[in-house]
């Protein structure tokens, strides 16, 4: 399978790799939308949302990966956000599901 993600994860492509758990990937999103924008994806290939709902052991880990490098980064105080872009509509490009963690300067609501 060509997927950009399960390359990261096998470390066939580089990436920054701010933490790893059994079932997750953490990294930096190689275009930052904000001064922490960090990627948290799980290690099964899974291709969006939808699809990682029904491996509710993996999104949990996603979740509880994200909530771990947010108190890392900094971003728990000062609010962070959590975006999952589902389709090419909601612009996801990469389909390999993973959690945008975005923090560190003010987040407009709604997002564009
Ligand atoms: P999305 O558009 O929601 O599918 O998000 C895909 C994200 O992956 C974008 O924010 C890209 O900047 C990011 N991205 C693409 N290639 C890489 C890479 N090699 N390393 C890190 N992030 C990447
Ligand atoms: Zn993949």
């Amino acid at each position: 399978m060509d997927c950009l993600f399960c390359k990261i994860i096998l470390g066939e492509v580089p990436a920054q790799v701010v933490s790893e758990t059994e079932h997750t990937l953490a990294f930096r999103d190689i275009n930052p939308q904000a001064p922490v924008h960090v990627l948290v994806i799980p290690k099964i290939h899974v291709p969006n949302f939808a699809a990682l709902a029904e491996h509710p052991e993996a999104l949990a880990a996603v979740a509880a990966q994200a909530a771990a490098v947010a108190k890392a980064e900094g971003v728990d105080a000062s609010g962070y956000r959590v975006v999952f872009n589902t389709g090419s509509g909601a612009g996801q490009t990469v389909f390999h599901v993973h959690a945008h963690l975005l923090g560190g300067r003010g987040l407009n609501w709604p997002p564009g």
